[in-house]
């Protein structure tokens, strides 16, 4: 988990980095949860860490994230917009914040891609080769400097890299394991 530790610090670093350099115009606080309406699916080694914080929590939020996580699979979590993430609490707090995955780690930077068909447009701001797109609760006063700006690909190549040496080494490397991990089938498989 070493390599894996170093990269979320890296992440948590940038993220610390930006907001006391932007924390004017950035609204990141405990409690916002805008960037927690997702249903996420994670890769091994990140589901290894939400995997241990869950087995941390106490019997009570884990009864509790058992029962969303039950509800949001037999609905399928598919409506539009998503439903909110298995783990937010109802302070929109992350119950499994220590081991949050690494794109939580980003919610609120400027993430700089080269290619974002995913992401709506009105959320973009494109350049001749880069997307760059970020929360819109932040950068109102001013845009994003470069130095504010997370490299999106960068950071998942990272990710792959350190990914695959884990699943070489771990069980969820052996074939039948599953590329993703949803949340909710975290939450189902250790609460
Ligand atoms: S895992 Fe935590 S930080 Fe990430 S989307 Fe879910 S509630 Fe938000």
């Amino acid at each position: 988990m070493k390599p894996y530790d170093d990269l979320c610090a890296n992440a948590d670093g940038f993220f610390e980095t930006v907001l006391s350099r932007r924390r004017d115009d950035m609204l990141c606080a405990s409690g916002c949860d805008g960037c927690c309406q997702v249903q996420l699916s994670v890769c091994a080694v990140e589901a290894d860490a939400v995997r241990r914080a869950l087995g941390s929590l106490d019997a009570k939020t884990k009864s509790a994230l058992r029962l969303k996580a039950d509800a949001l699979a037999e609905s399928g979590a598919t409506s539009d917009p998503a439903p909110p993430c298995v783990m937010l609490d109802a302070d929109g707090r992350c119950a499994v914040y220590e081991g949050r995955p690494l794109v939580c780690r980003t919610h609120g930077l400027p993430l700089m891609y080269a290619d974002a068909p995913d992401v709506p447009v009105d959320a973009l701001t494109a350049s001749a080769e880069r997307l760059l797109v970020w929360c819109d609760l932040n950068f109102t006063k001013r845009p994003p400097e470069r130095a504010d700006v997370l490299d999106g690909d960068r950071l998942n190549g990272a990710l792959a890299l350190v990914n695959r040496a884990f699943a070489e080494s771990a069980t969820e490397g052996s074939a039948d394991a599953p590329a993703r991990f949803s949340l909710v089938a975290l939450v189902q498989n250790v609460c």
